[in-house]
């Protein structure tokens, strides 16, 4: 396998680092602190055609096949030191712009894709309730059959987006047929529906400026031109589409990375204690050391999933275990960082505080790792690893996919 960049790669990587440095992140520590949505940031992403990078040309996008993406996000995460921004963009587009693109009718995708992709729409996964986290069989959201709509009920929690977003990507309950898995249906609901209602904000330790909230759906009319995929096939389309969440999401934790290893062997050069360098210490440079296995083994990770994907095949298994490799070492990383900056990496002033409290939601999101690793252990062939019931079926996100 040759996992070496193309020219056009190479060129791609080289024009959205000089983008993402000067154009986005400007006011990230002011924003961080306030919470605050850089919405003319997201228009300039949108702008370089950051929101359309997957979506092929004649949905408004630019086609981009899931390596060159993959190089592209990573490039993002590299030069933009807006982590939330970048977490912001990654759920409108795995979140939401990905079921589209896998699973919308044509007519779906000519009404959606362009202005998601220009800029007009922000997307969001909404799958997240009170009472279902890991436990996505175990959602309550119910969408009942009304002639040409679906009346929508229930509550999603910690949606990234949610308080800016136009167009959610949500599951219901639209049956009780034997298998939990068989009664969901996947949806796409616009916020200017009456009945939804996504002013709940949260506040959270990290990724500040990717607003979070809670989405009610009271009783809304869902057009039934709006089901993604068929009734009661949701569980499948939400399977059949993590694995794109729970790998491209983190290729610009990848990025992310570099920078942060960049930025402490500069401090490991210039800051002298003992009348040396600080990177003269083998404490000091092995941390430096760690950092760098831990970017290239997440590089290849990704790459490996992204090649799959290219290639038109399941990568279940590759993105699990990417998902959790990737978050863990971020944390892993910021935390070194924070290390070998000592008190200066502490300090709210500077950058390096932020990057770890946002790397600490990786574990967390998209799955959190001690679910994944139980995903893991079932596909492996370990019964019950993720439901506690060596008798049962796998249940859990992906646990059995389609
Ligand atoms: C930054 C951030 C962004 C998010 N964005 C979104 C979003 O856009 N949309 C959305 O719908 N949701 C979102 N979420 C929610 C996220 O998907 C859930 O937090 C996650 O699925 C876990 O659910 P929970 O928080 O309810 O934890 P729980 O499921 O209650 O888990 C609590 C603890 O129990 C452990 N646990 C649970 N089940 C098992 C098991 N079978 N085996 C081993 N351990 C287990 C977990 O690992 C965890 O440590 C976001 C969360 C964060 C932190």
């Amino acid at each position: 396998m040759n996992l070496e960049l193309t020219a056009e790669q190479r060129r791609l990587r080289t024009e959205v680092i000089a983008f993402a440095r000067e154009e986005l992140g400007r006011d990230v520590a002011a924003d961080d602190r306030e919470s605050r949505f850089p919405l003319e940031d997201w228009r300039r992403c949108a702008a370089f055609g950051v929101l359309g990078w997957p979506v092929p040309a004649e949905y408004g996008g630019r086609g981009l096949d899931p390596l060159t993406v993959i190089v592209a996000l990573e490039a993002l995460g590299y030069g933009c030191r807006d982590n939330g921004l970048v977490f912001a963009v990654n759920n409108h587009l795995w979140g939401c712009v990905i079921y589209l693109l896998t699973h919308g009718t044509d007519e779906q995708k000519k009404r959606y894709l362009k202005p998601l992709c220009d800029g007009t729409l922000i997307g969001a996964h909404a799958l997240t309730e009170p009472e279902a986290g890991s436990d996505v069989l175990g959602l309550r959201a119910t969408a009942e059959r009304d002639g040409d709509h679906y009346r929508l009920r229930g509550t999603k929690c910690f949606v990234s987006n949610g308080p800016v977003a136009d167009v959610f990507v949500t599951l219901a309950r639209t049956g009780d047929r034997g298998r939990a898995q068989d009664g969901l249906t996947a949806f796409l609901v616009t916020a200017d529906l009456p009945g939804v209602d996504r002013t709940r904000e949260l506040t959270k330790m990290g990724l500040r400026t990717t607003p979070m909230g809670v989405v009610e759906f009271d009783d809304v009319a869902v057009p039934a031109a709006n089901v993604l995929g068929r009734e009661g096939a949701g569980y499948a389309v939400f399977t059949s589409t993590i694995e794109w969440e729970r790998s491209l999401m983190f290729a610009a934790q990848v990025g992310a990375m570099e920078r942060l290893l960049e930025e402490s062997v500069r401090h490991a050069n210039a800051r002298r204690q003992f009348g040396r360098s600080i990177g003269g210490f083998q404490a000091v440079a092995h941390q430096i050391a760690d950092m760098k296995i831990r970017l290239e083994l997440a590089r290849l990770l990704l790459y490996r999933v992204g090649w799959l994907k290219r290639e038109g095949r399941m990568a279940l298994t590759e993105a699990t275990i990417a998902k959790i490799f990737i978050s863990e070492s971020l944390v892993s990383t910021a935390m070194a960082a924070v290390e070998v900056h000592g008190a200066r990496g502490y300090v709210a002033d500077s950058s390096l505080e932020r990057e770890l409290r946002d790397a600490l939601g990786g574990p967390i999101y998209a799955g959190t790792s001690a679910v994944q690793r139980g995903i893991l252990a079932e596909l492996a062939g370990v019964r019950g690893a993720l439901s506690g019931d060596p008798g049962g079926a796998a249940r859990e996100t992906g646990g059995e996919p389609g």
